[in-house]
């Protein structure tokens, strides 16, 4: 739904919707996802995001690492539109071959 909550507070949850800041009036939040960062990419030299996530090229190649490829929730990835693929099962899942292929 391309809908990232950014900050809950008391009372208040802030969304992001395509690119605009909405602040919602909330007063019950329960949370079922996922909220960790990868923690360990972030020791590593390669580029990362904020979330750990790897930097990856819409052929899958690291960043600056053509020789490396990165899928899934490990990795973002944005199409050449710079649409980001999510973190998601099915995501990952086309992902696999078409690392395969590229390789
Ligand atoms: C609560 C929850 C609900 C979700 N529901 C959905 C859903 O309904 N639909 C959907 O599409 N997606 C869902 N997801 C997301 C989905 O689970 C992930 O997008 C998907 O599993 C990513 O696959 P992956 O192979 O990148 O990572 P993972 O499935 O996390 O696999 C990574 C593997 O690497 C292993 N590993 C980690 N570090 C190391 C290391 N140093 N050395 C060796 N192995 C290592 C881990 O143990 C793990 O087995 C959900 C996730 C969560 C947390």
């Amino acid at each position: 739904m391309n809908t990232n909550i950014e900050t809950i507070k008391s009372g208040t949850v802030i969304i992001n919707h395509q690119g605009k800041t909405k602040e919602l009036p909330m007063d019950l939040v329960l949370w079922t996802g996922e909220n960790h960062s990868i923690r360990w990419t972030k020791d590593l030299k390669f580029q990362h995001n904020q979330q750990g996530q790897l930097i990856g090229s819409p052929t899958l190649q690291l960043a600056g690492y053509p020789n490396v490829f990165v899928l899934g929730d490990l990795a973002e990835i944005r199409d050449i539109e710079g649409n980001r693929s999510p973190a998601k099962a099915q995501a990952t899942f086309q992902q696999a071959p078409c690392a395969a292929r590229n390789i």
